[in-house]
């Protein structure tokens, strides 16, 4: 029979060129990681076939050992790791190691700064994989071939690490991979049993596969002596081991087999659960937000295991969606090993443990939040506005994620958010009943609202929501502990408990004394607003506006309407500050038309500092001209 090679050079993409180099640079000193990659591709490997055969056992044709090899040839400076996996198509070839097969790329590139040092963190986050080789190696060769597919079937993909690679169709008598490294010169060190066996260790213990070296391996005259196989790894499947015989560096270890990441996890969560149902979790959070956290494509979710045979990755079914950051695995003793994503949508059983593990996970953030602050704040900055997407999404679990929100506040005026809602509570003043907040669409805009002027002279501890999500959460999250949320930008101030008397009474005179002013404006505005009234809220600004109890915020109104959306209108309430020279002045004036303009004025300004958007702005600009002109005259 004839195999038509079909030998073709195809160039990476530019992307993956930059990628080979910048890792080339950034991770020599780590070089060893690259068996690391290549074990764990082949555990990936043989873990689909076992998988695949589940359901056509004629895949594995005659052989069902599933292990992974690891050679190396001193005189020929070369370091071979084979697996008995899956395998992969000249088409699964071109596509996963010819182009980045990996969402978040362009984000990736994106975030690159040029400074070697913030980069290598970078490329550590992103993970590193299949290109690792080319650290050690300056040609990469991979020869592979589809389980079931006829030994002619083979591909045989090289590379020396430039801008290209060649493809070709080779014989191949097994399935599964094999990538032959060719080591650089003076790249003797893995040139050695003894110091591959040591990595071997190091990285690659839990992997639940015999990683084979040949017995007592000194390389070349060994293999011409038929020598055996031995395992080198533990082989033992880490997750089914007590906590506590697992070190701290087997569990990190795990995590980067698990997760593809190049950093430790942040922390991590192992539990075996026996009873009704039994099945064992193990949960880590990353250091880092993933690139593609916002993706609704990018791969999130849990492995899933059947009695520890690998059934599939990000069983989306496993974690809610707000949890989408947590990697791990669930393997479970009583479900049926042909169990399908379509099943997995309508199980009882994933039902139960989809909320054991949720209540792991949360469990595990709130030893954190308790014990260790530091470690809290880095993972509210890296993953707290997923953790906001909460209690709109999961209802019986809204007390406890609640918990766990931390925001800015008044209190600490500081856009690092670390305010909790107890901490809020706790601070409460006599005869305050609502958890108060302000939404924008920045943080200074929170920050310097006309809105908060009477709670900071009061002191009054208000929330300032600046994050998009905010305004999701707080149409999900609409009491705490017994207390209402309340935003004041909304609705009428019901500030009366916490007024003193003088207070009140000078409250009840202004509104006497302007309630002609405030029915002149309401006239003259009365196209543009729904009520005008004298304020209870301001100290410094002359007005500001208020939207009706479920009105939707003017800053959130401007972004949709921006984003092409209709927007159903609603009038604000104008409210004037009586104290505010601008305003006492407009008691005095006269002038119907100079009054209108004036009143037209202080409505857009309090628009504009609410973060909205005109609807005419050449007449705000002119109005107001006009009036500093008669200023200088
Ligand atoms: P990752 O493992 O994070 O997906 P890699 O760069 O390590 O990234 O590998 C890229 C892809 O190439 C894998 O997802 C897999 O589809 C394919 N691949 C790599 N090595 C093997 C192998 N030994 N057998 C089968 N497929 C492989
Ligand atoms: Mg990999």
């Amino acid at each position: 029979m004839t195999v038509d090679t079909q030998k073709e050079t195809l160039e990476f993409q530019t992307e993956v060129k930059q990628l080979l180099q910048l890792m080339i640079h950034s991770l020599y000193s780590n070089k060893e990681i690259f068996l690391r990659e290549l074990v764990s591709n082949g555990s990936d490997a043989c873990d689909k076939l076992r998988f695949e055969a589940l359901g056509n056992d004629s895949l594995y044709q005659g052989d069902t050992g599933l292990r992974i090899r690891i050679d190396f040839d001193k005189e020929a400076r070369t370091v071979t790791v084979t697996d008995s996996g899956i395998g992969m198509t000249r088409d699964e070839v071109v596509d996963n190691i010819g182009t980045i097969a990996k969402s978040g790329t362009r984000q990736f590139f994106e975030s690159l700064t040029g400074d070697q040092a913030n980069d290598t963190q970078l490329i550590g986050q992103f993970g590193v994989g299949f290109y690792s080789s080319f650290i050690v190696a300056d040609k990469v060769t991979l020869t592979t071939r589809k389980a079931g597919l006829p030994a002619e079937q083979g591909v045989r993909w090289s590379s020396g690490g430039d801008g290209s690679f060649t493809l070709e169709t080779v014989e191949r008598e097994t399935r599964g991979t094999e990538v032959v490294l060719h080591f650089h010169e003076g790249e003797d060190e893995f040139l050695d049993g003894f110091r591959l066996r040591n990595i071997i260790h190091k990285y690659s213990d839990h992997i639940p596969l015999p990683i084979e070296m040949l017995a007592e391996s000194t390389g070349e005259e060994d293999k011409e002596a038929a020598a055996e196989y031995e395992t080198v790894n533990k082989a033992s499947a880490l997750w089914t081991r007590p906590r506590k015989d697992v070190t701290e560096e087997e569990y990190k270890e795990f995590y980067k087999h698990v997760a593809h990441d190049f950093e430790d996890p942040m922390n991590w969560v192992h539990s075996h659960v026996e009873g009704n149902q039994s099945y064992k979790t193990l949960f880590y959070i990353p250091a880092r937000a993933p690139f593609d956290l916002y993706d609704r494509d990018s791969r999130h979710g849990i492995k899933l295991y059947v009695r520890r045979v690998f059934i599939m990755d990000d069983a989306e079914q496993l974690m809610p969606y707000y949890l989408r950051f947590v990697r791990g695995l669930v393997d479970s003793d009583d479900l049926p090993l042909n169990v399908s994503r379509e099943i997995l949508q309508h199980n009882k059983l994933i039902d139960t443990i989809k909320a054991g593990s949720v209540k792991k996970v949360l469990g595990l953030l709130e030893s954190m939040a308790k014990d260790d602050k530091e470690a809290y704040a880095s993972f509210w900055e890296q993953f707290g506005k997923v953790m906001k997407e909460g209690p709109g999404e999961d209802h019986t679990n809204r007390e406890r994620i609640a918990k766990l929100l931390r925001f800015s506040s008044t209190q600490t005026d500081s856009e690092e958010q670390t305010v909790s809602l107890e901490d809020y509570i706790g601070r409460m003043k006599e005869g305050q009943e609502k958890i108060y907040f302000i939404t924008a669409d920045s943080f200074a805009a929170a920050k310097n609202s006309p809105h908060l002027q009477i709670f900071r002279s009061k002191g009054i501890e208000v929330l300032l929501l600046a994050d998009r999500v905010d305004e999701w959460l707080v149409s999900h999250l609409n009491e705490f502990d017994g207390k209402p949320l309340a935003s004041i930008a909304k609705g009428e101030l019901d500030l009366d408990k916490l007024a003193d008397e003088e207070e009140k009474e000078a409250a009840k005179k202004n509104e006497d004394e302007y309630a002609d002013l405030v029915k002149r404006m309401k006239d003259a505005l009365a196209e543009r607003v729904n009520e005008a009234r004298v304020s209870q809220r301001l100290t410094d600004s002359p007005s500001c506006l208020v939207m009706g109890e479920h009105d939707m915020a003017v800053h959130m109104q401007h972004m949709l309407k921006q984003a092409g959306h209709d927007v159903p209108p609603s009038k604000p309430d104008l409210e004037i500050n009586p104290s505010h020279p601008l305003v006492s002045r407009l008691k005095d004036e006269s002038d119907a038309a100079r009054f209108a303009s004036w009143s037209n004025v202080l409505l857009d300004q309090a628009m504009l500092s609410e973060g909205g958007q005109l609807d005419d702005p050449v007449a705000f600009v002119n109005r107001l001209n006009d009036l500093l002109q008669e200023m200088i005259k």
